[in-house]
């Protein structure tokens, strides 16, 4: 392969993100995107289409990053770039309600098990952070339940022992996050339901909520095991706290109706973003309607936002989820299925030691023998191993996400060309090692 630009002193991409440090933090607005972990250059981005990004160098890439996550559809697919438009022309905000709004929200209501009513916020962060504020409030309690390398956004409560980025920059646990705020955070090993139960045996009367990923997405992908989830949902009701699904990462993405569809679990309480968005910015939660009419202005509860609800946020996720049909899903399994099928057989040609959690469209192949289910496993794969096959990835011409606590995320828009592109990229990456 001839030299990437990446490795060129010259290159625009280079000269752009420089420009962006001096006014940026880092020169990005989200730690990930500074490619730190892997010791490179970000990718400046010039567009995107379908399965491929191009950067402002001229490279095309297949793209398993996706936003991280949203763009189950690819990037600027026709209808949802034709729908942020009709609804721009009729302007951007309101500040008061429209009926793309209710659309959405019966469109939400209708698929996700646990919802009656729901809510739309800005971020993912916003709606686990509403969560918590909810769960501490229906319940008078303060304490929440968390799970090691789960990652909820960046809120006070839930940036304790958070995976991905955090584990990524191996930040310490949470600078800024007061002490008097991080004693509510209880949190205890994925998968590990003997630990929740010694938590609620010792907490049980305090504990607001526990709060999961359905399927952990931030300490590369990890299921749940056989009664994890139902064992939660067990314990959860038994003394009497709620149950949240984090399904930010999840949501839309697993299923038609989410992780607590794929599972048959219904939580007390569900936070959506990433796919609901379409790729603009929203967060959403929502559950019963007897919990959801404690937030204001029915209840007490406060909660809030100038731009909740935007309508192009909402024409964007309507579209987006209007077009993920039962045979998008099906289109989707197929696709992953050939990912992981070719990542496997070129890990055992190769004889490096690999192992690929998968559920539906999220992908990830941890370097390692062992059977990841837990953050602690996770840790302990080749990280070494990855950062070579991430640079090599990119220099063929596939982009995934720069941390190995991350999965891949398959869009509707790839096809079988682009999969096999990418099994023989990743078995040439494999073959240096
Ligand atoms: N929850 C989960 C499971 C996530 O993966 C993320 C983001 O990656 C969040 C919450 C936070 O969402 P946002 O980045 O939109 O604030």
């Amino acid at each position: 392969m001839s030299e990437n630009h990446r490795t060129r002193v010259d290159s625009r991409s280079k000269a752009a993100f420089e420009r962006a440090k001096r006014v940026i933090p880092g020169g990005v607005n989200s730690p990930v995107r500074a490619f730190k972990s892997v010791g490179l250059t970000p990718l400046v981005i010039e567009r995107g289409e379908g399965s491929r990004i191009t950067d402002i160098d001229g490279q095309t890439y297949i793209d398993y990053v996706l936003s991280w996550g949203p763009l189950i559809a690819g990037h600027a697919h026709p209808e949802v770039v034709e729908a942020i438009k009709r609804t721009a022309e009729k302007g951007t905000s309101f500040g008061a309600p429209t009926e793309l709004e209710t659309l959405m929200a019966e469109l939400v209501c209708e698929r996700v098990p646990s919802i009656d009513v729901v809510r739309m916020v800005n971020s993912g962060t916003e709606a686990t952070m509403s969560a918590l504020r909810l769960a501490r409030g229906y319940t008078r309690r303060s304490k929440i339940l968390k799970f090691e390398g789960s990652y909820h956004g960046h809120a006070d409560s839930l940036l304790i022992k958070a995976g991905s980025g955090v584990a990524t920059l191996g930040l310490p646990d949470s600078p800024g996050v007061p002490e008097s705020v991080a004693v509510h955070t209880l949190t205890v090993p994925y998968n590990d339901l003997d630990a929740v139960k010694l938590a609620f045996e010792r907490y049980g009367e305090e504990i607001a909520a526990v709060i999961v990923e359905p399927i952990a997405g931030n300490m590369g992908v990890v299921p749940p095991l056989p009664g994890f989830l139902s064992g939660l949902r067990e314990l959860t009701t038994t003394y009497g706290s709620l149950l949240i699904f984090d399904e930010v990462m999840t949501g839309f993405r697993v299923h038609r109706n989410c992780a607590q569809g794929l599972y048959g679990i219904t939580p007390d309480l569900t936070c959506l973003g990433k796919v609901i968005g379409g790729g603009l910015p929203v967060g959403a939660y929502g559950g019963r309607r007897e919990i959801m009419d404690h937030m204001a202005p029915v209840g007490p509860i406060y909660q809030a936002g100038t731009l909740s609800g935007n309508p192009l946020a909402m024409a964007a996720g309507y579209t987006t989820l209007k077009l993920m049909t039962e045979e998008a899903y099906q289109h989707l399994e197929q696709l992953s299925i050939r990912l992981q099928a070719g990542l496997e057989s070129n890990a055992r040609e190769t004889g490096i030691p690999m192992t690929l959690n998968r559920v539906g469209s999220m992908v990830c192949p941890f370097f390692t023998d062992k059977h990841v289910i837990n953050y602690e496993i996770a840790k302990t794969a080749n990280t070494e191993r990855f950062r070579t096959v991430f640079r090599r990835l990119l220099d063929n011409g596939v982009n995934i996400a720069p941390s190995p606590f991350e999965g891949w995320f398959v869009s509707t828009a790839h096809n079988n060309d682009d999969i096999d592109e990418t099994i023989s990229s990743h078995r040439a990456a494999l073959l240096k090692l």
